[in-house]
Order: structure tokens, then sequence, then C-alpha cells
């Protein structure tokens, strides 16, 4: 009887002690799901049609054991600044603020330049997911984005790097590892990266030539080996800003049908003029000014304040929005008189070729595997970032989580 109730004991204190281990198993396995890093790499200027033309290694490995998009289209224009605002805000540059890489402010008279918004918040209108994550006490690192530095409300991210142009890549991959190797309480829970030599070498030599494939393998190798030293499971989002497409040296000289004067402020950004009249007369004047452009002058089509395509979503009446944009059509460029001569750029309205189409692709505990979805912009990615760190956002945005709800586990 004694042996009989001790066995019966046994097997309760057993059954409870298995009880707590499979508890404190899953409640371990929340803890490290929740604190599973989310890191977002953006290669700027990565074509999508670089992953079938050079097949980087370990970029489609990460592609093919997680989440490719068809494409993630670039919003308008298809430069730089206003498309990573657009990924770290889920809105149209409209309603971000940074309508192109060089554009005018009629509130502050002033031109934009690359990383304004650090001295002057009122060039970026809306908040960064940085920002956002930092104000829910979500650790924040960032090696480069564009407007990282921005003055919103104060909030800055924990780690930041000052912007330097010539930072290897290889000082970049290993600065996230060191804040991934940072002991817990300490430790970046999203991480932001940006790379530049892709984008550099297609500018320079073009999307074809061997200097964009050296630059791609050198940068995938790098990843390669970054993703190597990792020892702990990381959801990675990879995506690019905008493709590039070749250009010819058959500069539009805007200068013979307009002038600036102190009634018109011009901004020329290569592939779109943008134009910002001081009042009506001064409107009228440049209206007839092109209305003069010969009818076989196909180069450009230019448009007015409530007639800009639906897609550009130039919609807000803002003070950073031209009255008038001259829309360069590829591969024809705004002549800026520089010696400096490009091989190739982007800028274009997206619409206009499928070479601006960039990249997605996601990896990670989080993601599904084996998963192809089809192209989508890139104000959706906001919203899925914001999932995946568990913060949520009362404000409107332009993209949608139900684009991308179906890309998670
Ligand atoms: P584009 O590729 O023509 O749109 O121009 C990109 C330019 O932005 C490059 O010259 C980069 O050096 C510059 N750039 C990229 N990120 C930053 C940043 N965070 N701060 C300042 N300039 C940047
Ligand atoms: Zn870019
Ligand atoms: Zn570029």
């Amino acid at each position: 009887m004694d042996v009989l109730i001790n066995i019966s004991q046994n097997k309760t204190k057993i059954s409870i002690m298995n009880r707590v281990f499979i508890l404190t198993l899953l409640f371990l396995c929340k803890l490290s799901h929740a604190d599973t890093p989310l890191i977002l790499l953006s290669i700027d200027g990565f074509s999508n049609q670089y992953l079938s033309k050079y097949k980087p290694k370990n970029i489609l490995s990460l592609a093919s054991n997680g989440v490719l998009a068809d494409a993630l289209k670039p919003v308008f224009p298809s430069k730089t600044f206003p498309n990573h605002l657009s990924i770290i805000t889920g809105r149209y540059p409209a309603e971000h603020g940074i309508v192109h890489n060089k554009f005018y402010h009629r509130e502050l008279n002033k031109k934009y330049y690359l990383g304004g918004a650090a001295d002057n918040s009122l060039w970026l209108t809306a908040k960064p997911i940085w920002a956002l994550a930092e104000q829910n006490n979500i650790t924040t690192a960032i090696y480069f984005w564009p407007e990282s530095h921005a003055d919103v409300d104060g909030i800055s991210a924990t780690y930041n790097m000052p912007y330097i142009h010539e930072t290897p890549n290889k000082q970049r991959f290993d600065k996230i590892l060191k804040w991934l190797a940072l002991p817990l309480n300490q430790r970046p829970k999203f991480i932001m990266g940006y790379f530049s030599t892709i984008d550099s070498a297609g500018h320079s030599y073009g999307p074809n030539s061997l200097q964009v494939e050296t630059a791609i393998n050198e940068f995938d190798l790098l990843l390669g080996e970054f993703l190597d030293k990792i020892k702990q499971p990381i959801n990675i989002i990879l995506v690019s800003d905008h493709g590039m497409t070749a250009i010819n040296n058959n500069k539009i000289k805007w200068q013979e049908y307009i002038t600036e004067n102190e009634n018109l402020v011009v901004s020329n950004g290569e592939t779109q003029l943008y134009l910002y009249a001081k009042d009506i007369n001064a409107l009228n004047d440049v209206r007839s000014q092109l209305s003069k452009i010969p009818k076989n002058e196909n180069k450009f089509k230019f448009y007015e304040k409530g007639n800009f395509p639906n897609h550009w979503q130039f919609v807000k009446n803002s003070p950073a929005m031209p009255d008038i944009v001259l829309n360069a059509i590829p591969p024809y460029t705004f002549d800026d008189q520089e010696k400096y001569r490009k091989k190739a750029t982007h800028g274009y309205d997206p619409k206009l070729t499928q070479d601006l189409d960039a990249i997605f692709i996601a990896n990670g505990p989080a993601f599904k595997k084996g998963l192809q979805v089809k192209s989508f912009e890139n104000i959706h990615i906001f919203p899925l970032l914001e999932k995946i760190l568990n913060i949520s956002n009362e404000h409107t945005i332009d993209g949608r989580l139900s684009v991308l709800l179906p890309i998670l586990k």
C-alpha cells in the first residue's frame, strides 16, 4: 500500500515538475520570440533585375528560405530620400514631406538639403518607425538611413552613426554584429542599416557593368559572413529604394523654356524640375513659357498642381508641393551643367520603366518560408514593422497591414 502511495505521489510530483518545465519553456520561447531582433537593411539602387541577372548567392538564399516579392514598387519620385522615408513612415512623399532629394519649402523659403530635418523639424512631416519604436521603449540602432538624425519631437535612436558616405560596408556590418552581441538590457531590438556602393556603381558605370556586378558580389559576400556570425535568431528584411536605368547625355535644355527669377523658384532634381511660383502672375508667366515648347519635344511632360497623375499621390497642398512638375521621360535628364557624366540614374516616374523596381526579401522566425508574393508599394512595409515590433500607431498612414500580413507565420 505504502509503495503504491509513494508511486502515485511521485507521479504527481513528476507531472507537476513536467508542467513547470513546459510552462518555463513556453515562457522562454515567448520571451525569446519577443526579443528576436528585427533588422531592416536597405541596399541603395539595387534593381529588382539584379536578382536574376547577377544571382547573388546569399541574398537569393535569404529569399528562398523566406519571403520574396515579385518586386517592391518605389513611390514617385524614385529618388533615395523620398523612398527611404516612405519605407519607414508608411506615407507617400507629399505626406511625409520629403518630396524629392531636391525641393523648395515656401514657409522656410529654403531649398532642402539631404539630412536637413536634423536641423529643422519642418522638413519631415511624418513619424519614422525608429522614433515610434523608441517611444514604445524599444531600443533602436541605426547604421545610416536618410533623415535618421531628424528632429522628431526630441526623440533619437539609442545608437546612431553620423553619415559618412565612404564608410566601408564591412565596418557597417561589424558594428551591427557588435550591437547584437550587447548584453540583453542594452541590445537593440530594432536595427536599421544602409549600403550605397551598388547605387554608386550603377550611377557611374550603368546597371549592366562589371563594376555593378563586383559591388553586388562584395555586398553579398559580406552579407553571408554577417549572417554566419549571428548566433541568435533574427528577423531580417532586405529592401532597396529603387532600381537604376541607363541614361544618355542628351540633356533637356530647360533653360530654353524657363527662366528662374525672384518670382519663380526652380528646383532641378535631375529627373524632375519642380517649379514654385510666387503668385498668380508668376504662374501665368511660366504657363506661357511652357506653351511655347515645340510639340515634337517629347523628352518630358509637364503637369500642374491639381492635375498631377493620381499614382504620384501629390494631393496634399503643403509648402513643399510645387505648382508645376516637369517630368523627364527616360533616358532624358534636366541639364544641370555639371561636368560629371553619369551612365545611369533613377528618379523617374516608376511607372515609366521596370528598371526602377526595387527588392523586398524577408527571412526569420516571424516569416513564412519559401513564399513569393505579388509586387507592392513600399508604403506597406511600415505597418509590417509595427506589427513585428508589437507597437501601434494612432495616426493615419497610407500603407495597409493587410498587404503584408499574409507573409507572417
Ligand atoms: P540618389 O541615389 O541620387 O538619390 O542620392 C543618394 C545620395 O544620398 C547619395 O549621394 C548618398 O551619399 C546620400 N545619402 C544617403 N544617405 C544619406 C544620409 N543619411 N545623409 C546624407 N546623405 C545621404
Ligand atoms: Zn537610392
Ligand atoms: Zn542613386
